[in-house]
Parts: structure tokens; C-alpha cells; sequence
């Protein structure tokens, strides 16, 4: 037996700054350097046939694969506590990319409803189109989720933290529902993010995160991140397991194991969906990971204040803060992301109709420091009225399933000075009841 200690594992905060990278070789560069090539050099024709059949790691093409990208995805992976990673270009593509790689025609997804309305589209709309058939379930009905489970299901899907009204998803549970029909559990953690909750740790088989919120952080490039578990036995799944047509009868579970699914989807599913993320953007992306645990400390203890804030309004119906005691998951909050539910929330304003629509827009117009626009998880505090723009696709049933009403406003909550938030707040209640009065 050696007598050497075990190697050290480093904490989140270490591999954070660290994971993934070594100074580069040639010229001790200590960031990593952006390799912004489409293509890679060929050692020899032997080297070559053996890269493109899979049998040799290396590089060929950054539609595949590029370095500075590795580091990214080596990094998240390491954070997630994943066996690997794939980046790609959007949080959209991460979905379709993770999907595609896993269904077929007539296959089925049961999701929660509480999804952010893009997913909801590209889930019951794109997918309807390729005959794959999704249920959104309410996340808090679990007998709904048994019952809407066939044969067909191929995937559970949900948001760790559910747009737009903040609830939790019960991790744990549906991770058990999900290994009780030995299905995978797709789990979006997009608003939590790896420091403030590791889904893998709850019975997660893949993580999908918009990397384009929190990740990078600060609102300056859009891209996704494909991680898995490598938990899973996929060898009852033909689209993972079976030969594959599209890469000369390799068969992807038996070949590479765990990393079966990454493999698959990279060599397969996104050469030929083509949506590869930029050197650059993951190059960005790095720069957000760095000081992720940093600003997500701040996002959540400056959310909580004003959360607080708002709850105490007498112009304010309702706040939907799940690290409030007022909110329905409180409690699952509490146990899925003990450091705080995330920086995104919405509250109500009070009145009712046309009225309530009016002020909601007078309430977006009034704020100087919180932007307009439709993205979160930057350093600047942002707002929206998802009634009129994240969800407008969304029929009245739909938008009553996902919880938005006419006076909801979201918030995403910044990095500024608190009191300075809670200043431009005020003032635009303040400009609401000069108007009512008027
Ligand atoms: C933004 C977002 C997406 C889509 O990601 P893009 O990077 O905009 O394509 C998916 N899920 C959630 C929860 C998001 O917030």
C-alpha cells in the first residue's frame, strides 16, 4: 500500500479559478488563450483517420471541438459535479441538442409546467413538429406526473428554480420518479446555478444550463452547456445504445460508457444541428465562471433585501421569492439551495385588468437604474412584464399554467449599491400613485 496522502479535493472556489487549465506550455500564458481557428493541424493521415473515427481525442474542427471551449466545459463540469461537458451556442440549442440526442419519432417527455417560455415553445411546438409528444405537468402535483407517464416517456424535464414565479422543484423526488421507470431526469439550472445548487447531487442524469444568464454573468454573450452525470445506464435507450447509421454502426454507450450521451451528442448531434459555441464566447464565459460564487453570493443577498422590500409595499399584492417564509416552496428552497433561491423573482401589482396592465408598464418606464429587457442573471438589475413579452407567445391557458398574470413583474436583481436599487423602486411607485391620484 502507498503511503502517499490522498490527492486533494479542492473546493468549489478553487476549481472555479482553476479547473480545466494548466498555463499554456508554449508561451505561459496564465489566462486561457482564446484559439480562435476553425481547424487543427493533422499530426499525419494516419492521426487523422484515426481522429475522425473516434478512436484518438484531439482536435479537428471547432464545430467539434475547440480548446478554449474544453477548458469551459472542463471547468462547469467540475462545478456541476458532472463526468463532462458539451458547450454549445444558446441555452436553446443545449435543449434541442440534449433532446434530439435522446429521442425519436413518437417518443415522449413528461416536463413541469413552470418552464421558462421559450422552452415551452421549442418543447411543445419544434418537438410536436418532429412527433415527439410533451406533457406539461404542474411540478407540485406528483400524482399528475405518475399518471402522465407512459411506456412512450423517454425524459423528465424541469428548472431547479421554475420561471417565472420562482417555485422549487422537488429534486429528489422526481429524481426517484424518474429511476423508478428508469427514464433520465433532464433538470435546467439556469437560475441556481452549480453554487447555489448541484442537481447531480439529488439523482439529476443531465443538467442544461443557458449559460448566457449567471454563468457568464455579464450579459455579453449568449451560449448553453450540455452536462451529464454519467450515472445513467443508458443501454435500454436505442438512440444511445444501438448502432448508429450516422457514424458507421458505432455503438456510443458500449463504446464510451458514461460518456456515451456527450459523445453522441457532440459527434453526432451538434455536427449536424451545426449550433457550436464561439472560441470567444467561451473564452467570456470563463471570465463569468471566475467569480461566479463572488457575485452569486451578492445576486442572492441583495435579491433577499429587496424581496423584503417589497413584501412590506402597501402598492404590492404579491412577491414570489421562494427565500421568503410567505412563499408555497419555502421549505423546499430551504433544503435544495440552502445559500439562497437564486436572484430572479416576480411580484404583483395590486389592481386588477387593462388598470393593473397600464401600471405595470408606467412602473418599467419610471425606473432609471433596472434596464428593460428580456435576459437575466447580468450584473445590472433588470425588469420585464412577461405578460407582454417573454410569455406573449404563450395561449391565455398556457400563461394561467405558468403562473403570469397581467400585474406580474420580474425582476433580476444586480450587483449595484442595494439602497440604490431600493431608491429606484420606490421612486417608480412613487410616479404610479401620482398617476392614480391624477
Ligand atoms: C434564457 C433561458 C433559456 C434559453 O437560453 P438562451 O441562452 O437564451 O438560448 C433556457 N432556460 C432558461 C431557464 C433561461 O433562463
Amino acid at each position: 500500500m502507498s503511503d502517499r496522502p490522498a490527492p486533494r479535493k479542492f473546493g468549489f472556489e478553487t476549481r472555479m479559478v482553476h479547473a480545466g487549465h494548466v498555463p499554456d506550455a508554449n508561451t505561459g500564458a496564465r489566462a486561457v488563450p482564446i484559439y480562435q481557428t476553425t481547424s487543427y493541424v493533422f499530426d499525419s493521415p494516419d492521426y487523422a483517420a484515426q481522429l475522425f473515427e473516434l478512436k484518438q481525442y484531439g482536435n479537428i474542427y471547432t464545430r467539434i471541438s475547440n480548446p478554449t471551449t474544453a477548458v469551459f466545459e472542463e471547468r462547469i463540469a467540475s462545478l456541476e459535479g458532472a463526468t463532462g461537458a458539451l458547450a454549445v451556442s444558446s441555452g436553446m440549442a443545449a435543449q434541442f441538442i440534449s433532446l434530439m440526442t435522446l429521442l425519436s419519432p413518437g417518443d415522449e417527455v413528461v416536463a413541469s409546467s413552470h418552464l421558462y417560455g421559450g422552452t415551452v415553445t421549442q418543447l411543445k411546438q419544434t418537438f410536436q413538429k418532429l412527433s415527439v409528444k410533451v406533457t406539461l405537468v404542474d411540478p407540485h402535483d406528483f400524482a399528475a406526473w405518475e399518471r402522465a407517464i407512459t411506456p412512450k416517456t423517454r425524459a423528465l424535464y424541469g428548472e431547479t428554480i421554475g420561471n417565472p414565479r420562482g417555485s422549487i422543484f422537488d429534486l429528489e423526488k422526481f429524481a426517484g420518479l424518474a429511476g423508478a421507470h428508469k427514464i433520465p431526469l433532464f433538470i435546467d439550472n439556469t437560475f441556481a446555478t452549480p453554487y447555489l445548487c448541484r442537481p447531480i447531487e439529488w439523482g439529476a442524469t443531465i443538467v442544461l444550463h443557458s449559460a448566457t444568464k449567471f454563468i457568464g454573468g455579464h450579459g455579453n454573450a449568449i451560449a448553453g452547456v450540455i452536462l451529464d452525470s454519467g450515472n445513467f445506464d443508458f443501454s435500454r435507450f436505442p438512440s444511445i445504445a444501438a448502432p448508429s447509421p450516422s457514424y458507421h454502426n458505432l455503438r456510443f454507450f458500449d463504446t464510451f460508457g458514461h460518456y456515451g450521451f456527450l459523445m453522441k451528442a457532440r459527434a453526432e448531434t451538434v455536427r449536424d444541428v451545426g449550433a457550436c459555441v464561439s472560441p470567444m464566447n467561451s473564452f467570456l464565459l470563463l471570465q463569468g465562471l471566475e467569480t461566479l460564487s463572488l457575485r452569486m453570493e451578492r445576486h442572492v443577498g441583495t435579491a433577499r433585501q429587496i424581496a423584503r422590500y417589497l413584501s412590506e409595499h402597501e402598492q404590492v399584492a404579491w412577491v414570489a421569492y421562494a427565500g421568503l417564509p410567505s412563499h408555497p416552496d419555502h421549505a423546499l428552497a430551504q433544503k435544495y439551495l440552502p445559500k439562497g433561491p437564486g436572484a430572479v423573482f416576480s411580484f404583483g401589482l395590486k389592481g386588477e385588468g387593462a388598470q393593473v396592465r397600464e401600471d405595470g408598464k408606467r412602473f418599467i418606464e419610471s425606473l432609471h437604474l433596472f434596464s428593460h429587457l428580456a435576459n437575466v442573471g447580468d450584473v445590472r438589475s433588470l425588469v420585464i412584464h412577461p405578460a407582454s413579452t417573454t410569455h406573449q407567445q404563450l395561449t391565455d391557458e398556457e400563461l394561467a399554467a405558468c403562473g403570469v398574470g397581467p400585474e406580474m413583474i420580474r425582476l433580476s436583481v444586480g450587483l449595484e449599491n442595494v439602497e440604490d436599487l431600493i431608491w429606484d423602486l420606490d421612486q417608480a411607485f412613487h410616479a404610479l400613485s401620482r398617476s392614480i391620484r391624477a
